[in-house]
């Protein structure tokens, strides 16, 4: 249908172009609320690469259109990153943009900037190669992902009322073709006690002692969790305690602790809130979903609650043919097919709007948030193939 050496070679010609910009884009820090800089320069390399319509939304996210076919393709791509903290050993500049091996380092490079070249030159490589077909394909680089995923996606649907057909979740899948991940959530528990003095505790209600058996029925519960043989494992672990005390010659009154939930399949945020109620010492305690506010970088507030359900696109769906048949344009075989370990934006399209969704893109999943990030200039390059002519075999179904 489309020429293999044809699109090689077209992709080769922008590779000096994608490495110039992508050691650009790790050069802007762009942490979660803070995208402004980095969605601008994307906004600039768009305008040059030949988009119908370029656009930034209410949230901050910088949207790049291309044709008004009937069929609706979105290629997302979140661009913001995790921090970096004093205490991490970084050997070089995470900020440095540096190149070696033909790899480009630093934050955000293997989650997942590398994948933003790459969706952004497929752009020219449609219009190049006139790969236009009834599609719209929007290319949507998005903002807060990191500090909470899927919160673009919703924003996108539901305020801007983009409406796709189809999704691709560019987050690293190291050229595999995902089909899924286990949701998560994040818990409350907060248990009261009665403070007193230090020195006579029996007179009072010591909440870190009412609260320390159900820390243990919980590791309990993750043991016996279920797990599914294509996603794993459900797990729970208390990530987090605090507890509130008068002083240090006091009982406290009152512990906290936090909840991180990894739902696999089957396993949705009522039984999860559920598991936990029912547990013998949970007594007394108040157990709640967290919910997520915030502030984009344009001044929008935000907010969700912090639950992320669980998606899996069938083998079967045509969104995966596709994806394999664009893979084997990328790669010249097959792409491995699988599923993520982490949560991408995959929880919105897939799993609140049902929208089939699949995943492909550079970088490594396990180099994620490490002092080690990088991206294969290559994988970029070939990643570009794939978001070229996905669209187009979509459509040809
Ligand atoms: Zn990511």
């Amino acid at each position: 249908m489309m020429n293999v050496s044809t699109l090689k070679k077209a992709s080769q010609k922008n590779r000096s172009a994608m490495t110039r910009f992508m050691r650009d884009l790790v050069r802007i820090p762009s942490y979660s609320c803070q995208e402004k800089e980095v969605v601008h320069r994307i906004a600039e390399e768009m305008h040059k690469t030949g988009f119908d319509k370029i656009f930034l939304d209410k949230m901050g996210n910088c949207i790049g259109k291309i044709g008004r076919g009937k069929t609706v393709i979105l290629i997302d791509g979140h661009i913001d990153t995790v921090q970096v903290t004093p205490s991490q050993n970084w050997t070089l500049n995470p900020f440095g943009g540096v190149m070696k091996n033909n790899r480009i380092y630093g934050r955000g490079a293997a989650d997942q900037k590398g994948a933003t070249p790459a969706m952004v030159y497929a752009g020219k490589l449609i219009k190049e190669l006139g790969l236009e077909d009834d599609y719209t394909l929007y290319i949507t680089c998005t903002c807060q992902e990191e500090d909470c995923d899927g919160l673009p996606i919703l924003h996108i649907v539901e305020k801007e009322h983009i409406q796709p057909n189809f999704v691709v979740i560019t987050d690293s899948t190291d050229m595999k073709l995902h089909r899924g991940h286990r949701g998560r959530m994040e818990i409350k528990v907060t248990m009261k006690g009665k403070s007193c003095h230090g020195s006579m505790p029996q007179l009072g209600v010591n909440a870190v002692y009412k609260m320390a058996p159900l820390i243990e029925e919980i590791e309990t519960l993750n043991q016996s969790l279920h797990t599914d043989p294509f996603l794993g494992k459900g797990t729970v672990v208390v990530s987090k305690i605090e507890c509130q005390t008068p002083s240090l010659n006091a009982v406290p009154d009152e512990c906290v602790i936090y909840l991180d939930r990894r739902l696999t399949l089957g396993e949705t945020k009522e039984l999860a809130l559920r598991q936990i109620r029912q547990m013998p010492h949970a007594k007394g305690a108040k157990i709640e979903l967290l919910q997520y506010a915030a502030t984009s970088w344009t001044g929008l507030k935000v907010a969700q609650e912090k639950y992320f359900p669980t998606w899996v696109t069938a083998e079967d769906h045509w969104l995966v043919k596709a994806g394999l048949e664009a893979g084997k344009y990328a790669l010249g075989r097959k792409p491995v097919l699988t599923r993520w370990t982490f949560s991408t934006n995959g929880v919105a399209s897939a799993g609140r709007l049902k929208i089939p969704t699949i995943g492909f893109g550079p970088g490594k999943e396990e180099l994620a948030h490490t002092v080690q990030e990088y991206v294969e200039i290559e994988d970029m390059v070939k990643a570009s193939i794939f978001y070229a002519t996905l669209p187009k075999i979509i459509v040809q179904k």
